[in-house]
């Protein structure tokens, strides 16, 4: 399987290879009727949750109980990935083409949610009050798929460089395996 640094070159030079694809588009005027849902807004998005997705938010972080680059990345906050990789085996149901990226989403969801309400309560003690306003803007709904296109776009990436298709089926390993394999993905 590729190491965690294969996984970034390969996810950057496709990344790479998309963004000339669009400058050539734009230079041939192609992109004219799609501006609507490629905007400026949209595309920063998506390229945004790719790179988070590439470097931060990776299926490996179903090693996190270890060390794993992505972990690595999070510098001092890497310790919150530890029960996500204690919860999900290697390349089990976090290397699934949709469930698998979807349990990230929701654990960091969970992970938000727990800080933010712990802050909720601690922080009137301390004399501070938290103050969480939210605006949507009107093309809210074109942002939200353009975010969750470039993150799902990186995960697959990832998949496929592991040889995991669509129809692949989740493979279960023994905790035993998973052991023997940690050094690979460092
Ligand atoms: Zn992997």
């Amino acid at each position: 399987m590729p190491s965690g640094k294969v996984h970034e070159a390969i996810n950057m030079t496709f990344f790479a290879g998309l963004s000339l694809g669009y400058i050539y588009a734009r230079a041939q005027g192609i992109s004219i009727q799609a501006e609507r849902v490629l905007n400026p807004q949209t595309i920063s998005l998506f390229s945004l949750s790719y790179l988070v997705g590439t470097f931060l938010v990776t299926p490996d972080l179903d090693l996190a109980e270890q060390n794993v680059r992505a972990k690595s990345h999070w510098g001092g906050l890497g310790f919150l990935w530890i029960p996500y990789g204690a919860i999900f085996n290697h390349r089990g149901t976090s290397h699934s083409w949709f469930v698998g990226p979807l349990t990230r989403l929701i654990y960091m969801l969970m992970i938000g949610v727990t800080i933010t309400s712990i802050l909720g309560f601690v922080l009137p003690f301390m004399g501070y009050e938290l103050n969480i306003q939210t605006q949507l803007s009107s093309n809210w709904r074109q942002l939200l798929l353009g975010a969750l296109f470039g993150y799902y776009l990186s995960q697959w990436l990832h998949l496929v460089a592991d040889g995991i298709w669509p129809d692949h089926g989740v493979k279960r390993r023994s905790k035993r395996k998973k052991r023997r394999r940690r050094s690979k993905h460092k």
